[in-house]
Formats: C-alpha cells, structure tokens, sequence
C-alpha cells in the first residue's frame, strides 16, 4: 500500500516482485478516521488467503521501533499507531515505512539503483519526499524520521511551505507538484495545474518553460547540497511530477554543476526513477517482506526457547 497525499494505491505483489492486482481510490483529507477506513478498505479489497504480510508506505515522519505514524505535512496522520492497529485488524505481519524512503528501496533494489551503495531518492508529487540509501541500506535516523529532503532550507526568509509545515523556503514548497500547480494557476488561470504547465512547456510555451526552469534550479540548489553533505552515486527523482523530466532536471544539473563541489558533482548522475509511480508501491511490498522474516525469525526464536526449556 502506497498513502499518497492525492491517491491510495494498494496492490498485491507476488514472489517474483510482479504486481499481480491492484486498486486505487482517492486520499480522504478530512480527517484521520476517514483516511484509516480509505487504508482499511483498500487492503480489504485485496487480502486473500495468500497474502503473507503487508507494508505499508505513508507520507509521514514514522517511529520505526513503534510502527507509528508520528506526524503528516499533507494528509491528516498523526500520533497514530499504524502498524498494531492493521496488525489487530488483519492478522498478517505489518510493516510501515515513510513513502519516499519505500520508494528509494523499491529503486535500490528493482530499479535505477540496482547495484548502487549510496542514492537519494527525490519524489515529487503533492510534496516533495525524500530517501537514502547510504552505505549499502536504508538510512532513518534515530527513530525512522530521517532524509525529509522536502524540508531543507533552500531559500532563506523564502515563502512559506505548504501542509502543515510552518517552515519557510523549504524544497517542498518550492519544488513539489502542488508548487506547480500554484505556478501554473498564475500563468493559465485557476484550472490550470502541474500537467497544463508541463504540457504547455513541451508545446514550446516560453513562460511555461521558464516557470519549471525556476522549480528546477530549486531542486538543483537541493541536490547540491546533497551531494556536498553525503557524495551518492545516483540521485532517483521520482513522483508524478518527475513527468517533467528534462524540463526540471537540466536547470537542475546546471545549478548542481555551479553550487556542487568536485568530485561528487561531476561523477553523481542524475536519473528518472525506473518503477515510476510503482516505486512506493513496490518498496512498500518489500517492507512487507521484512516484516514476514522478522515474524518468522520470532516464531524460530521462540521455537528453540521452548526446545530448551526444561521439561515439566
Ligand atoms: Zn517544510
């Protein structure tokens, strides 16, 4: 399962990492019941008895040691003990893990990041996420809130970020989907969002253009920050915005090339995520998998401890 900030995007995997079944329904924004009955609904419509173990990748800092949801900038998720409540509710091993770092190891393992030690992992859609692969794993921080790339400051005093963010000159608010969209709605009118923008600068709009060059050099100025601080092999840009491509992603390298320092700026590359929008998805599915070897390493574990107990 994949929690968007616009869509819910639920499939089953098999042995063989291929996407079998899926569903999709919208994100319920108004409030957090309405949005674990969305959850809730979507895995029901899916669970069969040859479904072994569920992961889960939500758009929200997550304490991984408690399998919570701590807290959400664009749906409402907080405070939530996400992995017991569907444990309890569907009686499989459940894992939970932030969406873009879901995404990064669906990459790492399936896609543009096969056989790489050191990746970030850029999406861009509502927000922008953010996931590292450093030193051959998944890197969380302390307690699973790490690599919210979306919130680093890339313009000091800049405009406020979105969601529930109060920051200010934050990535995300500068360089998501929904910062296009406010971009298009100021060129095309108030229908106009991210995909009339990218359209538009495809047909050759010079405004258009020039509006997903700014958004770019934005997320260069990001990107070399990244690469001074953590020197990655690869950078995976993903997300439904990521559709910009080369619109976004030259400004971007052009920044990268002037802000970035040698060697990282020049051996880095840059790249489109290969699973596109399947990446959380499929990281998902694979976090789900850990929780199936965890549950079945507990249940060995507590095998030989019986084993070894004395008798009677
Ligand atoms: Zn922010």
């Amino acid at each position: 399962m994949d929690l968007g900030g616009t869509t819910i995007r639920a499939a089953v995997v098999d042995d063989s990492d291929t996407i079998v079944t899926r569903v999709q329904r919208p994100t319920p924004l108004a409030s957090q019941v309405d949005l674990l009955a969305a959850l809730e609904g979507a895995i029901g419509e899916l669970l069969g008895p040859e479904i072994a173990a569920i992961g889960v990748a939500v758009p929200s800092r997550i304490d991984r040691v408690r399998g919570r949801a701590v807290s959400s900038t664009n749906v409402p998720l907080e405070h939530l003990d996400l992995r017991a409540v569907l444990t309890r509710r569907f009686d499989r091993p459940v894992e939970i893990e932030n969406d873009a770092t879901a995404a990064a190891i669906g990459e790492w393992q399936l896609g543009a990041g096969r056989g790489v030690r050191n990746m970030v992992m850029l999406t861009l859609g509502t927000g922008v996420g953010g996931g590292l692969i450093l030193d051959g794993r998944p890197f969380r921080g302390a307690t699973g809130a790490a690599a919210e790339i979306g919130h680093i400051t890339v313009e000091l005093d800049g405009p406020r970020c979105q969601g529930t963010c109060e920051g200010r000159g934050h990535l995300e608010g500068l360089a998501s989907g929904t910062a296009a969209d406010t971009l298009a709605r100021e060129l095309f009118g108030p229908t106009a969002d991210a995909h009339t923008l990218v359209a538009a600068a495809e047909a050759g709009d010079t405004a258009a253009v020039a509006a997903l060059a700014k958004i770019g050099r934005y997320l260069g100025a990001g990107i070399a920050s990244l690469v001074n601080l953590l020197e990655p092999e690869l950078i995976v840009v993903g997300g439904g915005f990521s559709a910009a491509g080369g619109l976004l992603l030259d400004p971007a390298r052009l920044v990268l090339a002037r802000d970035g320092l040698t060697p990282g700026r020049d051996t880095v590359r840059i790249v489109l995520a290969e699973l596109g929008p399947d990446a959380g998805l499929v990281g998902a599915a694979l976090v789900g998998r850990e929780a199936l070897a965890a549950a079945a390493a507990a249940a060995d574990a507590a095998a030989v401890a019986e084993a070894a107990a004395p008798a009677g």
